[in-house]
C-alpha cells in the first residue's frame, strides 16, 4: 500500500507485479528490501533506502582504536550427545572459582566466567549443544568466539560431532576439540585424529592447524590445558571491546520468577551495564533494578564478556535478541512499541529465505553469490556423489557451498543451520524427521527430497540457469 502511493500507482498493479514475482502479497504486508528494488524497478523508480526508525536511533559511534581493551573469548561447547559437554561445563564451573572471591559457581544463569591461575577469564556459555548455538545465530545473534567440540576417545565421530563441527564451520568460528573420556581403558585418541583427519581436520600435533587436547571431563585431567589453548587461540583473535560506553549485548536466557519477577541473562558485548541504565532488548525494556553473576552476588556493574542476570525488565526476552542501553526512557519505549508491533505485521511476513526457484531470479539481478546447501542423504555413497555434483555446477557468478551434509533424516539442527545461514535443504531417500518439517514451514526453508541422483543435479542446474518451474 506504502509504496503503491509513493509512487503514485494502484495497489492493484503492485500486487500484479508481486504476483508475477512469485510473491503472493496483501497490501498491508511489508515487503523485504530486494522485492521493493525489484518492484520499484518495474515502474521506473529507483529505490533509496534510509536507516529505518526501527533500527533505533542508536547512534553508532566508531570505538577509536585506543578505546578498545582486550576482553575475555565467549566459549560454547558441542559435540555428540554422552560425549561430556555437560561434564566439562559442571567440572570447570566447579574447579574455577573466580580468584579472591568466595563462593563457587551456584547458580545457572545460561552463562558463567572464570578466571584462571594467571588472572585471564573465559565465558561460558552454559548451554552446551550447536543447536542452542544455531538458534541464536537464527535470529542474527552471534556472540560466540570459540568453540570446544568435545568428542568422546572411546567412541567415533558421530553424526552430532559432525553437526557441531558444521555449525561451528557455518558460523565462521573456530574450534578445538576436546578428546574426552581418556581415563577410560577402552579409549583411543588417536583414532579420533585420524578421523578428524580424514575429514581434513588436522590436529596442531600432527602438524595441522586445529587445536586439541586429550581430556577427561569427569577426572578433571587436561581441562586446565585445554583451558590455556582457549586462551591461546583467544590471542590470535585479538578480542576487543569498548568498556566506556552505553551496553550493548546479547540476552542469553530468560525466565519469569515467582519471587522476583522477570529475571534475564544478558552477556555484555560492549561497554558497560550499570544498575539504573534503561534497557531495550527485543520487545521488552525497563529499567535494570539488580544485576547478580553467577554466584549470586549482587554486583553494580558489568562489562564486556561478562554474563549478568538482571531485574528490571517488563517481560521475557527471547534468547537472542539483542539488547542496548537507552539514555531517553520515552525513546526506548517508542521503540519497544515499534517492535512489537512490527513483529505483529512480520507473522504475515514474506519470504525471508532462499528457495530453489528463486535462486534464478537473484542470480539474474546479480546480487546473489553463493548458494548454500544441507545435503542429507540415505547412504553415505548417495551423499558423497551427490555433494561432489553440486560442487562441480559452481560457476563465475556463484559458488555452491555444501555447508553440512551427512547420513540421516533432516532433523530440526538442519533447518535451523539452514534458518541461520539462508541455506536449502536437499534430502536423498530422507523426509524431514519430527518437528522438522514444521520448523520448516514456520522458518521457511525450502526442503527438497530427490530419490533419482540425476533428477537432484538437474534441478539445481535448471535452479542457476532461472529454468526451474516453481513446484506445487
Ligand atoms: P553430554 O550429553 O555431552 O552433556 O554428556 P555428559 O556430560 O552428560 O556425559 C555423558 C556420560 O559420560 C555421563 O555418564 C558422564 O559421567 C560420562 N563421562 C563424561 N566425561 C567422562 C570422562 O571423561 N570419563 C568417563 N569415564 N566418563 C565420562
Amino acid at each position: 500500500g506504502e509504496i503503491a502511493s509513493m509512487m503514485d500507482v494502484p495497489i492493484t498493479k503492485v500486487i500484479g507485479t508481486c504476483m508475477s514475482l512469485g510473491i503472493m502479497v496483501t497490501m498491508n504486508q511489508r515487503l523485504d528490501a530486494e522485492t521493493l528494488t525489484i518492484v520499484a524497478d518495474e515502474f521506473g523508480y529507483e529505490v533509496q533506502f534510509i536507516t529505518t526508525d526501527i533500527e533505533e536511533n542508536i547512534e553508532v559511534v566508531e570505538d577509536r582504536p585506543e578505546d578498545l581493551k582486550s576482553r575475555a573469548p565467549i566459549v560454547t561447547v558441542m559435540g555428540h550427545v554422552d560425549h561430556g559437554k555437560t561434564s566439562l561445563l559442571d567440572y570447570i564451573r566447579k574447579t574455577n572459582v573466580i580468584a579472591g572471591e568466595s563462593g563457587g559457581i551456584t547458580q545457572h544463569i545460561g552463562a558463567y566466567a572464570v578466571k584462571l591461575e594467571n588472572g585471564q577469564r573465559i565465558t561460558f556459555l552454559d548451554t552446551p549443544g550447536h543447536e542452542a548455538f544455531t538458534a541464536m545465530r537464527a535470529r542474527g545473534a552471534q556472540v560466540t568466539d570459540i568453540a570446544i567440540i568435545v568428542i568422546a576417545a572411546d567412541d567415533d565421530i558421530m553424526p552430532q560431532t559432525k553437526e557441531a563441527i558444521s555449525h561451528a564451520q557455518a558460523a565462521g568460528v573456530p574450534m578445538i576439540f576436546a578428546i574426552n573420556k581418556v581415563d577410560k581403558p577402552t579409549a583411543n585418541p588417536d583414532k579420533i585424529k585420524e578421523k578428524l583427519a580424514a575429514m581434513n581436520l588436522l590436529v596442531e600435533e600432527w602438524g595441522g592447524k586445529y587445536q586439541s587436547h586429550d581430556i577427561s571431563a569427569k577426572m578433571g585431567m587436561g581441562v586446565n590445558e585445554l583451558l590455556e589453548k582457549v586462551l591461546l587461540e583467544a590471542e590470535i583473535l585479538e578480542l576487543k571491546a569498548n568498556p566506556n560506553k552505553p551496553a550493548q549485548g546479547t540476552v542469553v536466557e530468560a525466565q519469569l520468577d515467582k519471587g522476583r519477577g522477570y529475571v534475564s541473562t544478558i552477556l555484555v558485548q560492549a561497554g558497560t551495564l550499570r544498575i539504573g541504565d534503561y534497557v531495550l532488548a527485543g520487545k521488552n525494556h525497563g529499567k535494570i533494578r539488580a544485576m547478580f553473576d553467577e554466584r549470586g552476588h549482587a554486583i553494580k556493574e558489568a562489562g564486556p564478556s561478562t554474563p549478568v542476570s538482571v531485574l528490571g525488565l517488563d517481560g521475557a526476552p527471547t534468547a537472542g535478541d539483542k539488547f542496548n542501553v537507552y539514555e531517553d526512557e520515552r525513546e526506548a519505549k517508542q521503540i519497544a512499541a515499534k517492535r512489537t508491533q512490527l513483529i505483529r505485521e512480520q507473522s504475515v511476513r514474506t519470504q525471508k529465505h532462499i528457495t530453489l526457484s528463486e535462486i534464478g531470479r537473484r542470480i539474474a539481478l546479480g546480487q546473489f553469490k553463493e548458494l548454500n546447501i544441507i545435503l542429507k542423504g540415505d547412504v553415505d555413497g548417495s551423499v558423497e556423489a551427490l555433494s561432489d555434483s553440486f560442487l562441480k555446477l559452481s560457476t563465475e557468478e556463484i559458488q555452491i557451498n555444501i555447508i553440512h551434509k551427512g547420513v540421516g533424516a533432516i532433523t530440526e539442527s538442519d533447518v535451523l543451520l539452514a534458518s541461520a545461514s539462508d541455506a536449502i535443504i536437499i534430502g536423498f531417500n530422507v523426509r524431514p524427521q519430527g518437528n522438522a518439517k514444521m520448523l520448516a514451514e514456520k522458518e521457511e526453508i525450502d526442503i527438497r527430497n530427490y530419490s533419482i541422483i540425476y533428477a537432484a543435479i538437474d534441478d539445481l542446474k535448471d535452479a542457476m540457469e532461472g529454468m526451474l518451474s516453481p513446484e506445487m
